[in-house]
C-alpha cells in the first residue's frame, strides 16, 4: 500500500537484498511497529509481535515485487511510516531511463499479490497445525467477525503465540489492504477495473467508491471494532478521495 510518498534516504536506513529485490527499512518504521505491537504477556511475547509485524509487512511487499518482476519490471521495497511500499525502478531505455508501465490487468495482479502472499502463509500455518495434530477453530471477534484460532499439539506457548500472531497480522493486513479505498491495493484494483470498463468516467467512479467505502470502514472501525486507529486512517483516506473528486 502507499499512504505517503517514499521517504528520503537516511543514514539509519537498513538496506538488504531479498531474492534479488532491494529492501530499505526507514528508521521510523521500527518506531511505528514498536508502538503498534502490544502484549500483556511480557517482553518476549512483545518481541514476537514486533518480528511478526516486520516479517508480515515485508512478505506483503515481496508479493507485489515478485509478481512485478514476473512481468519484467524491477522494483524496490521500502518499509516506512505508511507501512510498506513497492516502488518500480526506472528501466534502462537506450541511453536514458524510462518508467515502463504495466497493463491494467498486470497492475491488478500485482496489487492482489501482496495480500494473497499473506493469505497463503496463513493457509500454510493452518495446514501445519492440523497436520501436527493441533486444533484449528473459529472464534467470533467482537461477537460477529469470524476469526481463526489455533492450538498447537503439546504446550509450546511461544511457538503457538508466534503462529497465532502470524495468522492475525497477515489476515488483518491483507483484508485492510483489499478495501476499495485509494491508495490501498483494493482501491488500485477498483480503479483499474473501472478504467477498463470506461476510460472516461472510471477515475471519478474509483474516487467515489473510495470516498464512500473509506467513510464506511472508518465508522465500522470505530463502532464495531472500537479502533480509533482504523477510524483515523480511513477517515483521512476518505477525505483525500473527496478532495480528489472536487478537483
Ligand atoms: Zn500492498
Amino acid at each position: 500500500m502507499m499512504l505517503f510518498q517514499p521517504p528520503p534516504i537516511t543514514r539509519y536506513d537498513l538496506n538488504f537484498n531479498l531474492f534479488g529485490i532491494p529492501v530499505r527499512v526507514h528508521p521510523i518504521f521500527w518506531l511505528m511497529i514498536l508502538l503498534f505491537a502490544s502484549s500483556t504477556r511480557g517482553l518476549l511475547q512483545y518481541f514476537i509481535w514486533v518480528v511478526v509485524i516486520f516479517l508480515s509487512l515485508l512478505l506483503h511487499e515481496m508479493g507485489h515485487a515478485l509478481v512485478m518482476r514476473g512481468f519484467g519490471r524491477s522494483s524496490e521495497v521500502i518499509l516506512y511510516y505508511g507501512g510498506g511500499l513497492t516502488v518500480p525502478c526506472a528501466e534502462a531505455w537506450g541511453t536514458t531511463w524510462a518508467n515502463v508501465s504495466l497493463s491494467r490487468k498486470q497492475e491488478i495482479l500485482v496489487s492482489l499479490a501482496g495480500s494473497f502472499m499473506g493469505f497463503f502463509l496463513v493457509a500454510i500455518v493452518l495446514v501445519f497445525i492440523k497436520l501436527s495434530g493441533g486444533l484449528v477453530g473459529l472464534t467470533l471477534l467482537f461477537g460477529f467477525l469470524p476469526f481463526p484460532v489455533i492450538q498447537l499439539a503439546g504446550s509450546n506457548v511461544l511457538l503457538n503465540s508466534l503462529l497465532m500472531s502470524l495468522v492475525w497480522v497477515n489476515l488483518f493486513w491483507g483484508i485492510i489492504n483489499l478495501m476499495p479505498v485509494l491508495p490501498l491495493d483494493g482501491g488500485n484494483i477498483a480503479q483499474h477495473l473501472f478504467l477498463i470498463a470506461d476510460p472516461y468516467t472510471g477515475q471519478r467512479k474509483a474516487y467515489q467508491l473510495s470516498m464512500v467505502s473509506g467513510a464506511l470502514v472508518a465508522v465500522a472501525g470505530l463502532l464495531l471494532l472500537r479502533s480509533l486507529y482504523l477510524a483515523m486512517i480511513f477517515g483521512f483516506l476518505a477525505f483525500q478521495s473527496y478532495q480528489a473528486l472536487k478537483r
